[in-house]
């Protein structure tokens, strides 16, 4: 088994029990390779390596951990074609989305680069004569970061940046759907120098894997983004040991559209939020909250504009949505046509699996209308594209809509009226909102992360991202004399 299917544990490239073969979704013919499974006593190896680890790096000079992740972050971003057509290839999303995700990717480590260095405390005089207070913070030792298959660089990079940037070792669980992509990302780290296990890759099953990596009482924080249920899981198996941690999940994405509404500015952002990476975005707008004055025309456009985007081989110049990333999820976007069938949906276009050249999960992407609230194809989080249209009477209808569900992750309003625009922004009850833009596309500097269902804990990026990964210690220091 070569280098490049390996895990990487305590230092070493190692073979696991067992392997997983790795297929690209745009052509199931063709291999990627078949990737290493961790074996659980192996973690074993990672956590005691990383014990030790971690403590050398936390001493080591700010400098040096700036040095260490600036060059891994430069790398990738030198690299974004390459690695970006390698995670296009085993993930599905177009190769302009995957090199774009691995530029990114990159740039979460150049900005936690700087982050080392942008140090700051808190100082006081104590309430007791002759004694000064320090306030600072630390790592917060051993880092489990889980992360999921539809932004498999991206979502990793921006646990792992920070991880190491405020000193803490890391073992990295991927979704065993994107291995390529782990490793990559784990061979460049690997050439650094840095102490032997601060990282540890652990590719493996979720169930097995995952779950063990979470319920151990070795591990000091847990970053997870991925489905509600597994995050449920691991809540409860983080409660149990005490172990700080942070979720990010599902969402149920609103978009809002005004009666006035630029008409071209309303269908870009639902084109693009809706269909953009097959719908496999925990920030996609799959809930088309329409004023009624404006529906028409606006499903009109949608239907032109949903009917004219190319499906195809993820790697083929000119596609614009590649395949459902499996079987299994082609199969589940399918199940919820035929439930929005049922439930009394028109379907104004798409929905259909597509025979393309190669064997792949193709689907085309679908409009729905006539949908409300309360069908479960307005209510479950699909991860398809799919949209659907629930037609409203005014803004205030539409902002009750908006909140009518258990996800709170990102909302977004297309209006020309300040006034709306304001109440919405204040009144919308989620972690991000946008206004006059697709609900997908964050940056990197700020905090991202949701309410309700979609996120649990401290908020992830920007300078927020310390709440998790550091834990603050009050000194009190006595001159000395009585
Ligand atoms: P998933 O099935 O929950 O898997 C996420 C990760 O958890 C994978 O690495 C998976 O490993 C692992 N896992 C599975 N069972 C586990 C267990 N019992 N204990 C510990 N780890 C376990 O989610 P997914 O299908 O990869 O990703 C799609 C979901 O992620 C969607 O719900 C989406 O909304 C959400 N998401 C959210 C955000 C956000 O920032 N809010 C961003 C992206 C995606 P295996 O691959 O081996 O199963
Ligand atoms: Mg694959």
């Amino acid at each position: 088994m070569s280098k490049l299917s390996r895990n990487f544990i305590a230092g070493e490239w190692s073979q696991g029990a067992s392997t997983i073969p790795n297929i690209n979704p745009s052509d199931t013919n063709d291999l990627i390779g078949d990737f290493a499974q961790a074996d659980i006593s192996q973690l074993e190896d990672a956590f005691s390596c990383a014990q030790i680890a971690q403590k050398e790096w936390a001493e080591t000079g700010l400098e040096k951990r700036q040095a260490v992740l600036m060059s891994i972050g430069e790398e990738m971003m030198a690299r974004s074609t390459e690695l970006g057509e390698l995670l296009s290839r085993e993930e599905g999303k177009p190769k302009a989305e995957g090199k774009g995700e691995v530029y990114r990717a990159g740039q979460f480590f150049t900005y936690y680069a700087a982050e080392v260095l942008r140090q700051s405390g808190d100082t006081a005089d104590s309430v007791r004569p002759g004694i000064e207070v320090d306030v600072r913070r630390e790592a917060m030792g051993t880092v489990a970061i889980i992360s999921p298959w539809n932004f498999p660089t991206a979502t990793a990079s921006w646990k792992i940046a920070p991880a190491l940037a405020f000193g803490n070792a890391v073992i990295w669980k991927p979704a065993n759907l994107t291995p390529a992509s782990a490793v990559a990302l784990t061979e460049i780290i690997s050439k650094q120098d840095i102490p032997k296990g601060l990282f540890s890759l652990v590719m493996g099953p979720g169930s097995s894997i995952g779950q063990a990596l979470a319920e151990s009482p070795k591990i000091h924080a847990i970053s997870f983004t991925g489905s509600y249920d597994v995050g449920r899981t691991i809540a409860a198996a983080a409660a149990k040991n005490l172990t700080k941690f942070q979720l990010e999940l599902g969402s149920k994405n609103p978009l809002v559209v005004m009666d006035d509404a630029d008409i071209d500015i309303a269908v870009a952002a639902a084109t693009g939020g809706a269909f953009g990476s097959t719908g496999q975005k925990c920030t996609a707008s799959s809930r088309l909250i329409v004023h009624q004055d404006i529906h028409d025309e606006f499903v009109d456009r949608m239907k032109l504009s949903t009917s004219a985007l190319k499906v195809g081989h993820a790697l083929e110049e000119g596609t614009q949505i590649g395949p459902a990333v499996s079987e299994k999820q082609l199969k589940s976007n399918l199940d919820y046509m035929s439930l929005a069938r049922k439930e009394g949906c028109e379907v104004v276009c798409g929905g259909d699996a597509l025979d393309l050249g190669t064997p792949g999960y193709y689907m085309q992407p679908a409009l729905l209308t006539g949908g409300d609230n309360s069908m479960r194809i307005n209510r479950e989080e699909l991860f398809a594209p799919i949209a659907c249209v629930i037609k409203v009477a005014d803004y205030e209808e539409a902002l009750m809509l908006a909140n009518d569900t258990e996800f709170g992750l990102v909302s977004g309003i297309i209006t020309q009226s300040l006034s709306r625009a304001t109440h919405f922004r204040r009144n919308s009850e989620t972690g991000c909102v946008m206004v006059n833009l697709p609900t997908a596309g964050t940056d990197y500097h700020v905090p991202f992360g949701g309410r309700k269902n979609s996120s649990f804990g401290p908020r992830e990026q920007g300078k927020y991202a310390k709440e998790l990964y550091t834990q603050v210690k009050t000194s009190y220091i006595s001159s000395g004399t009585p």
